[in-house]
């Protein structure tokens, strides 16, 4: 391997490649912006603007620490791109060779350090010495620092754990008590710093990347990313995502078996919409075998078969008691943490659907309140706050709040799912509550325009005696 031979690559390999996947791809700006301690979980590349080419870059490295891949694979994948991002082919080739050296021997660092930190082997070896090479390559920096033993608890080391600057090639090697006394403890360790943005602890290191810091929708993306470049990850080492904040449910090995939990959950949570049957559609043809079978139904139950008609661009839909998660959403539920999520979140939508006793629901309250019930759900069982673009409804989700207001219960619509005959119950709600029966007849009448439902609502709550 071309990054020579440093004690510090003995680490662990897993670890080294767990770190460097935890890394988050970030543009030369956002990374200015960051504490020096957070840039160790951060990577960049000095000069590029552009997060693809940046998230491109880490997975190249990522693939040179998991397979073992030369610098010259590195370069022969990299350089166009990045000579060209640049604008300047002469440096291209040493930067490269600084940005490959420097972020190997960070993830090494960490799966060394990894190492060293195990309890057991801190029990036995409880100093660490400052390993530099020496030759003519060496830093003053480096060279100084030398042999410096410390008890590895010691505060020095939470600045000084190598690499302590770029092409940096130092290492720590653990000692036993014997081995430290015979080298001999340093008493006055050297004051000199490491190069901005290096020598913290990897564990030192509270900083978590903030989906809510990211523009748009530029965190999913880098979800999605994560996920493509660590097909390899076990559901179990799925990286966390802040906004889910409960995610036991979601972390199955499958699709099918993340769809399963969450079903179990929501048969638990609401016992009387049980008997709903779930089928994952994870490509057309098994689109086109639920088509195929609700088409027969309509035509034994007497109905137009236009009915079963499946919009591929939705997530999901509901018929005969069975739900079907289009292949868009069976992707999401085997994806990362947040898509997860949000594939759940499209399974108690139609969770809601599927279990209504009244055989004509009005469009703009069934949706409306399946749109509330799925974000009451997601809050429930994952503590997911309500995200509008997770919306399909969101005009029909805010008349549904408002009558929600207006009746003194968040949760009315809930009781609406036991009335055989919602609008019946609604009308008699809404004129106990003192609307007028003019505009209460206005926002039970048929559209399936969401904002004149909208404004229908707002202005039968503006008739309140
Ligand atoms: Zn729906």
């Amino acid at each position: 391997v071309s990054w020579g031979g440093s004690a510090a690559f003995n680490g662990r390999f897993e670890e080294a490649v767990a770190w460097m996947r935890a890394r988050v791809p970030m543009t030369d700006d956002e990374y200015a912006a960051l504490q020096a301690r957070a840039r160790r979980k951060a990577f960049t590349v000095a000069g590029i603007a552009q997060l693809d080419l940046v998230s491109e870059t880490l997975d190249a490295l990522t693939a040179a620490v998991a397979d073992g891949t030369t610098f010259e694979d590195f370069k022969t994948a990299m350089f166009e791109k990045l000579s060209a991002a640049w604008g300047d082919s002469k440096r291209a080739g040493s930067r490269l060779e600084t940005i490959w050296r420097t972020n190997l021997q960070l993830a090494y660092s960490a799966g060394r350090y990894a190492q060293l930190t195990d309890p057991d082997v801190l029990d036995s070896r409880p100093y660490w010495m400052y390993d530099a090479i020496l030759d003519n390559r060496t830093s003053g920096l480096c060279r100084t620092l030398n042999g410096t033993v410390l008890e590895a608890d010691n505060a020095w080391w939470n600045s000084h754990i190598p690499p302590l600057h770029h092409r940096c090639r130092s290492g720590l090697r653990s000692l036993t008590r014997d081995e430290a006394r015979s080298r001999g403890i340093t008493d006055e360790p050297s004051d000199l710093e490491p190069s901005n943005g290096f020598g913290y602890r990897p564990d030192l290191d509270e900083w978590q990347p903030d989906p809510t810091q990211y523009p748009g929708d530029l965190w999913d993306v880098f979800e999605s990313h994560q996920m493509e470049r660590s097909p390899r990850l076990t559901p179990a080492q799925l990286p966390k995502d802040r906004r889910v904040p409960q995610d036991a449910l979601l972390r199955g090995a499958s699709p099918e078996e993340v769809a399963g939990a969450v079903r179990a959950w929501l048969a638990n949570e609401r016992p009387s919409h049980n008997g709903v049957r779930v089928t994952l559609a994870a490509d057309e043809d098994a689109v086109r075998r639920v088509q195929r079978r609700w088409e027969r139904l309509c035509r034994t139950n007497g109905i137009n078969p236009l009915a079963a008609q499946i919009n591929r661009t939705d997530r999901a839909m509901t018929m005969f008691g069975e739900i079907v998660l289009m292949p868009q959403t069976v992707e999401d539920l085997g994806g990362a943490i947040g898509l997860r999520a949000r594939g759940a979140r499209t399974l108690m939508h139609e969770w809601w659907h599927a279990a209504r006793r009244d055989t004509a629901p009005f469009y703009p309250l069934e949706e409306g309140t399946a749109d509330a019930f799925a974000d009451r759900m997601a809050l429930l069982a994952f503590g997911l706050r309500p995200r509008a673009d997770w919306r399909a409804y969101n005009d029909l989700y805010e008349a549904v709040t408002l009558i929600g207001d207006a009746l003194g219960a968040d949760n009315w619509y809930l009781v609406s799912r036991t009335e055989p005959d919602v609008r019946a119950w609604l009308r008699a709600s809404l004129e106990d509550a003192g609307f007028n029966t003019v505009a209460v007849g206005d926002v039970l009448g048929y559209t399936r325009d969401d904002s004149v439902w909208l404004t229908r609502v707002r202005r039968m709550i503006a008739t309140k005696e």
